[in-house]
């Protein structure tokens, strides 16, 4: 069986465990793996240092394949290649809507190598085949496109100052930007990132997570048959602490994007501050409030919540993970719950009756089972669940907790696996108070058939998203991103085009 292995981070301040496999090599994939090299001004190269690392299948702990392994000094190759894509390259020259028809031509690539790309996802990361082709990729694929459009649409305004002035702002692309990605979702979290910063014709360094750079690097190829031209896109695969830290400490680097933990969050806002004031927008944790009201429709409260805690094997940072149930409805509701959780089929991700893969690496597998014990020790009730699945590869048995407390570790940290917690509450007033009791604000939803009480849940939650009788609704147009811990600034939508654009103020005397 796989074992990990301890490090700590380059800066000393986050212990990073990583995840070893079996040592055996896969064999007889389900996809070719076309490309495991890093790409840097439009030339598929090693690494400098000509180290790899193995990326592994979370199906069975087995080397898919080795991967360029990226540090400082690619970091820094990458973002020369940038800056002079940036300022001398045809990306700024062209007309923008040139632009945005290279990004309909990546979005129509995508597509047309759709199950390609969703085979990837499911042997890097885990999770089904199905899903991956029922919802990363159409979103994905919708992600581009929609950012496609806003590239001819980033205007400016004219403004009436006092005085002969003529007086108006330009929206200008920010520069050379790095964007730091996790594996929960890494063919989406990338079109989330890739989509405003190409519209806005900035230039990128991206780093996939280490657990899954795969579907990244096949991206890249589309990206330059495309037509991006070369600099524009450059993709590290690598470790957080070697080239995700030299990105966040660039000098030359304007901007970061990071998606992750809320721990690796701080240490790039800090790196950011140290060095050049980059830029820096996060996505972060979450402990998400689920409340179900007694006069909702109890079945379909019960499929929305299965969904919003078990979607992606539980690893979602927007995850249903404090569900709150009123006390009225509270036993049936649990009683109908169980009976759901157990018709999951965990298994292989290939198989089209799996509906839960793998837990991405041994790391998180470790992580999950220790908040099950957590949940144990601390006096939960556990109603399903609770143990490993099979032999090899990390898998976990969907899991309930009753009888949860708000102060209990499971219903404060972010377990990102599929245990839930549910958590009785008695009226609205409690509810809402005991809702927003947490450091973080990424999600909340309401299940209510009651129209004044929803919108009043969805005026006092404090949450970047309130969803409404529904969950894990995502759409390119609708911002996303957190309240307090959660988060600084928003993805997709108009509002993520503002994390990429610098205003410009321009005043001409009449
Ligand atoms: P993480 O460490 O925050 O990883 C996210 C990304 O940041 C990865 O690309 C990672 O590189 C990189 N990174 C790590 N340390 C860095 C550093 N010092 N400087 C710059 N970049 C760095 O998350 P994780 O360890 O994979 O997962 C731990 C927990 O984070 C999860 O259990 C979950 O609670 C949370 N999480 C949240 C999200 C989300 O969507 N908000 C996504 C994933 C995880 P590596 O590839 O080397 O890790
Ligand atoms: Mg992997």
């Amino acid at each position: 069986m796989a074992s990990a292995s301890k490090t700590t981070a380059g800066n000393g301040t986050k212990t990073v465990t990583r995840s070893v496999g079996n040592g055996k090599q896969a064999t007889n994939l389900p996809v070719k793996i076309r490309q495991t090299k890093m790409l840097i001004d439009g030339k598929w190269v090693d690494s400098q240092s000509g180290k790899t690392f193995e990326t592994l299948n979370p199906s069975t702990g087995e080397v898919i394949a080795n991967v360029a392994e990226g540090d400082k000094a690619d970091v820094d190759k990458a973002a020369k290649a940038a800056r002079k894509a940036f300022e001398k390259g045809p990306w700024k020259k062209m007309n923008a809507r040139e632009r945005g028809r290279i990004l309909y031509k990546l979005a129509d690539l995508v597509e047309q190598n759709k199950e390609e790309l969703a085979k990837l996802e499911a042997l890097d990361n885990g999770k089904p085949l199905s899903v991956a082709m029922a919802a990363d990729l159409p979103l994905v694929i919708d992600c581009y496109r929609y950012y496609a459009g806003w590239a001819d649409k980033i205007e400016g305004k004219t403004i009436p100052i006092n005085g002969p002035y003529h007086c108006y702002t330009r929206h200008e692309p920010v520069g050379v930007v790095g964007q730091i990605i996790p594996w929960n979702f890494p063919l989406l979290m990338q079109a989330w990132k890739l989509g405003p910063a190409l519209a806005t014709g900035c230039t990128v360094i991206l780093k996939p997570a280490e657990q899954t750079p795969l579907s990244a690097l096949r991206i890249g190829e589309l990206a330059l048959e495309a037509g991006l031209p070369e600099g524009v896109l450059n993709i590290i695969p690598g470790y957080g602490e070697t080239a995700g830290a030299a990105i966040a400490e660039h000098y030359d680097i304007d901007k970061v994007a990071f998606t992750g933990s809320t721990e690796v969050g701080k240490l790039i806002m800090q790196a950011a501050a140290r060095t050049n004031l980059k830029r820096v927008t996060l996505e972060l944790g979450g402990k998400s409030p689920n409340i179900v009201f007694a006069d909702s429709d109890l079945d379909q409260a019960i499929e929305g919540s299965h969904f919003a805690l078990f979607f992606n094997q539980g690893q979602c940072c927007c995850a249903g993970s404090r569900l709150f149930v009123e006390q009225k409805v509270h036993d049936e509701f649990v009683e109908k719950m169980v009976k759901r959780a157990k018709k999951t089929k965990v298994g292989d991700p290939f198989d089209p009756k799996t509906t839960q893969g793998p837990q991405v690496s041994q790391e998180q597998f470790d992580r999950i089972m220790s908040y099950i014990d957590a949940g144990k020790e601390g006096g939960a009730k556990l109603l399903t669940g609770g143990s490993r699945v099979g032999k090899q590869g990390y898998f976990v048995e969907p899991t309930i907790f009753g009888d949860v407390k708000d102060e209990m570790k499971i219903a404060c940290e972010e377990i990102f696996g599929p245990v839930m917690s549910i958590i009785p509450f008695k009226d609205i007033d409690e509810v809402i108070e005991r809702g927003n009791r947490s450091m973080y604000g990424l999600a909340a939803a309401v299940w209510t058939r009651d129209i004044g009480k929803a919108h009043r849940m969805a005026a006092e939650l404090k949450a970047g998203t309130v969803w409404v009788n529904c969950y894990d609704v995502f759409d390119a147009a609708a911002p996303f991103g957190g309240f307090k811990m959660s988060g600084i600034g928003r993805e997709l939508g108009e509002y993520a085009l503002r994390n990429y654009t610098e205003i410009k103020t321009v005043t001409v005397a009449m």
